[in-house]
């Protein structure tokens, strides 16, 4: 259960409170893009109209108490995930933070960044790994950098219901593979992933670990430090916070070895018409006047999860799972994807339903008032996969109400046979 009372929490999101198209909204949409509270939309507003300014640079007021503010919400959403200040890079999106690193191994991969950059490195044969089921964030990149270095992408391929295990990972997993990217919980799916078990069979062969975190951040207990991942990535607006931003992790070390490819203003030390020197991690990889009013909101959005109590937030969303799988499942002619009845499942629930396109369900279900998710969810390997081109997808976050599940199936109830089917 939640600390405060649902409904009460509830109230604390705006936009919830709406009717859309004559009904009251019910919007499960949350792994796309989540709400947030009047404290999140307050804190950025608040600093736009009394403190915004440039930070890191001149030496009034407003800037050195932005600055602190900016620096002071990195240290926040640090401590939301096991991290240190130093480890968490702001970028614009989940997206560029996985860009990120995988234009930093390009860099890498062509001889530059210096002795340090070299670990990175990665050559003609080299193995990048990756899963079947990974949203397309987390797979382009990588395609992109074997491309560009001659390394060979592997996946690991994923069953009927779009699951995949530890084994089916240590089959594909050998000593070329240089890097194993991979997806904390799938936004198709919901199945999470074997993290420390992945984190030693990379560990063995010494392939680096990137974890795409976007959809596990927001939802349950991270601590990025002890599960040993050494690159992470998550996205401001699902977790309560602004768009335009998102979270590069890495573990010191490595973050600080890591070459940028994005250069310019804020990022350096010293620099010729020739050459530049550049800062440590964090800043090297933020290069440009950075999105400062969203970092401090998300800083407010992660205070806001801490004391709602992430443990029961996580709780909350495997209850509300729960009732939607059940519920979904008594429905003739659904076939639900990810995992069974009884094994762990986060917060969403995708399906196909037979006969009727999940364009023309999601109409249906949005002329009720109900918010979901239709189509490939950036992921068309794996719907490709399941023989599918696309999929209803419903999620849930803490604001979520089991009355707000139930609406949800009286209508998927009433697809098919509105449809005729
Ligand atoms: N990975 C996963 C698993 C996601 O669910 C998403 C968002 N749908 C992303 C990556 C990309 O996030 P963003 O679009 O915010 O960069």
């Amino acid at each position: 259960s939640l600390t405060a009372p649902l409904a009460e929490l509830r109230a604390d999101f705006p936009l919830l409170d709406q009717n859309v198209n004559g009904h009251p909204l019910v919007y499960l949409d949350s792994a796309a893009t989540a709400q947030r509270p009047q404290v999140v939309l307050d804190a950025e507003l608040e600093y736009l109209e009394k403190r915004n300014a440039a930070v890191h640079r001149g030496a009034h007021t407003l800037a050195a108490e932005a600055t602190e503010e900016f620096e002071g919400a990195r240290e926040a959403v640090a401590r939301f995930v096991g991290a240190r200040a130093d480890e968490i890079a702001w970028q614009s999106n989940a997206t560029d933070a996985l860009n990120t690193v995988a234009l930093a191994i390009g860099v890498a991969s062509r001889g530059r960044g210096g002795e340090a950059a070299r670990r990175f490195a990665v050559r003609p044969g080299d193995e990048i790994v990756v899963t079947e089921a990974e949203h397309h964030a987390n797979l382009i990149p990588w395609q992109e950098l074997a491309a560009q270095t001659g390394a060979v992408l592997r996946y690991i391929p994923v069953d009927d219901n779009g699951l995949w295990t530890i084994d089916d990972a240590r089959a594909v997993v050998t000593e070329k593979t240089r890097v194993l990217a991979f997806a904390h919980v799938s936004n198709v799916t919901g199945m999470v992933a074997p993290v420390p078990e992945l984190v030693e069979l990379a560990a063995s062969v010494g392939a680096l670990t990137v974890l795409d975190a976007c959809q596990s951040a927001p939802h349950r207990p991270l601590d990025l430090n002890a599960l040993g991942v050494d690159f992470a990535a998550f996205s401001a607006h699902k977790m309560l916070g602004p768009t335009g931003l998102g979270v590069l992790y890495g573990k010191r070390e490595l973050l600080n070895a890591l070459p940028p490819a994005r250069t310019g203003g804020s990022m350096i030390t010293t620099v010729t018409m020739e050459r530049a020197e550049f800062l440590p991690a964090p800043q090297r990889f933020e290069a440009g006047t950075q999105p400062v009013s969203q970092a401090i909101a998300l800083g407010a959005a992660v205070g806001y999860l801490a004391d709602a109590g992430v443990p029961a937030v996580l709780e909350h969303e495997h209850a509300l799972a729960a009732r939607l799988y059940e519920g979904l499942s008594e429905i003739p002619g659904l076939r639900l994807i990810g995992p069974a009845a009884g094994e762990e499942r986060a917060g969403l629930v995708a399906f196909d339903v037979a006969g009727v396109h999940a364009h023309d369900a999601g109409q249906f279900l949005d002329a009720r008032g109900i918010a979901v998710r239709v189509g490939h969810h950036c992921a068309q390997p794996l719907h490709r996969r399941l023989g599918l081109t696309a999929s209803v997808r419903a999620s849930v976050y803490l604001y979520n109400t089991a009355d707000d599940v139930d609406a949800f199936l009286e209508a998927a109830a009433g697809i098919r046979p509105y449809f005729g089917l």
